[in-house]
């Protein structure tokens, strides 16, 4: 049996405590904040629940193995709903369900068709092994060549929507999925066109109650399973003998001994852009509002300029996509919590420290949202904002270093596809260490 330290208890620290408990080790969690959960941890208020990110799980299977190796399924503790499909609006017009002509869902399908190829190659040696950085790439290029050539990694998402779609909206909802994964479509792979083909083929989930509720399982299934999970302590050191993790050092002093220890903790990484997400709890209904709709910017060049360019700076009118949910598990009866997703520029480019910033650009998106038909400004009860301002990139560490017994949960990747990527990670974590 190996004592086992996991600094950090968000998704990736808790699915990893959860299995390596299992497998009869004794494991201690260390988590800096006072509640689990990171960045999935939401926020509450006045009868409001709100997810800080966006709450829709992909590749479920991740989730489901976890809970199933770990003692009873998922379904047993936690219902995943598969997701109604998100309403995409256009700000030169209609939804695009009406706005695309007859070639629209052909040109969508050629998209998929070479996503699909896409995703067989990266699946085993991207996602579901560990990332080595350049390594696994060069692996790559040096075993399977002809798979290199599939991924085409010295493609433009720009170039791929530009040869393969026709609709000006299409183009922009492909691109899209670069903004939302942090990057500049004219710069970001073609790759990342694999998104929504992994969303159509395995589609998204909502979790009831929010993305907390999903963390709180996984809380209780490390617990469940003999993990100690502790809150309020920093790990600041992770200490060695010679080329071997000895334990860590916590901010009250104190050293916990370790053969194996995990960071589970955000990697610092270069990022592009920062995330807005404005919560709001609304009076009342809003008829025939989906829970996921995305508005779409007139003129999307403006807003990757904004993002992106050499002047950079907050978008004046930028991509919004609204989370809202009546369910009475986050907002009180007959009321609604919203929460808005905006991509601004990266960390350096905004003061949202200076006082009126970050609260004079909500008070702009309400405006925005009206603008757009969705005037909510006399019906909110409460409204929050909360800037995610150094997310890592979706790029993930490698999950061994070169200090024996130290392994890495893979970083929590910016958005798209972060949770299942921590959760397959602890599951390798898990592997790697092995049984007791
Ligand atoms: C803006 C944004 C949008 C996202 N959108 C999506 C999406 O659409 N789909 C998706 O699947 N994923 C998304 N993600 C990613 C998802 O949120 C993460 O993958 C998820 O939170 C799991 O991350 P994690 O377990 O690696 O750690 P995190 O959530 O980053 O948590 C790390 C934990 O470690 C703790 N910690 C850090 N340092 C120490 C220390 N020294 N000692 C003790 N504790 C420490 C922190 O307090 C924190 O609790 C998004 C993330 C962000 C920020």
């Amino acid at each position: 049996m190996s004592r086992v330290v996991v600094v950090g208890a968000s998704l990736g620290g808790l699915a990893v405590a959860a299995r390596l408990a299992r497998l009869g080790h004794a494991v201690v969690v260390v988590e800096r904040s006072d509640t689990v959960g990171g960045a999935l941890a939401g926020r509450e208020r006045d009868g409001f629940r709100w997810d800080t990110v966006p709450p829709l799980v992909t590749l479920p299977a991740a989730l489901r193995d976890l809970f199933l190796k770990t003692g009873k399924p998922l379904e047993s503790v936690l219902s995943l709903e598969p997701a109604e499909p998100t309403a995409h609006v256009f700000g030169t017009g209609p939804a695009l369900e009406a706005d695309c002509g007859a070639h629209a869902a052909d040109d969508w399908d050629r998209v998929h068709a070479n996503a699909a190829r896409r995703w067989d190659t990266v699946r085993g040696p991207f996602v579901e092994s560990a990332w080595e950085g350049r390594r696994s790439m060069r692996r790559l290029a040096m075993q399977h060549p002809r798979q290199l050539a599939r991924i085409a990694p010295w493609r433009t998402l720009r170039h791929e929507a530009d040869r393969m779609l026709r609709d000006p909206g299409q183009r922009q909802l492909l691109e899209h999925y670069a903004v939302s994964a942090g990057a500049d479509p004219r710069r970001a792979p073609a790759a990342l066109a694999v998104l929504p083909y992994v969303e159509r083929t395995f589609r998204s989930w909502w979790v009831p109650g929010g993305l907390r509720a999903l963390v709180d399982a996984v809380h209780d299934r490390a617990v469940l399973r003999g993990a100690v999970v502790t809150t309020g302590t920093s790990v600041t050191e992770v200490t060695t003998t010679g080329r071997r993790v000895d334990g860590v050092r916590l901010d009250d002093g104190r050293s916990l001994p370790a053969d194996v220890v995990v960071q589970a903790t955000d990697l610092k990484q270069r990022r592009d852009t920062s995330v807005l997400a404005l919560l709001l709890g609304l009076r009342g209904w809003t008829p025939a509002l989906r829970r996921h709709t995305v508005l779409f910017p007139a003129d999307a060049e403006a807003e990757l300029d904004a993002l992106f360019g050499r002047r950079a700076g907050l978008v004046t009118d930028p991509t919004m996509s609204v989370f809202a949910s009546a369910d009475p598990t986050v907002a009180p009866a007959g009321d609604e919590a919203w929460s808005v997703f905006v991509a601004a520029p990266g960390p350096g480019v905004v003061d949202w420290d200076a006082p009126g910033v970050a609260s004079t650009y909500a008070g702009h998106l309400l405006d925005r949202l009206a603008d757009r038909g969705y005037d909510v400004r006399n019906r909110v009860i409460v409204s929050e904002h909360q800037v995610h301002q150094e997310p890592p990139t979706h790029r993930r560490a490698p999950m061994t270093g070169r200090v024996g017994g130290l392994f890495r949960i893979s970083g929590s990747p910016r958005r798209a596809g972060g949770i299942p990527i921590v959760t397959m990670s602890a599951a390798m974590v898990a592997d790697a260490v092995g049984r007791a």
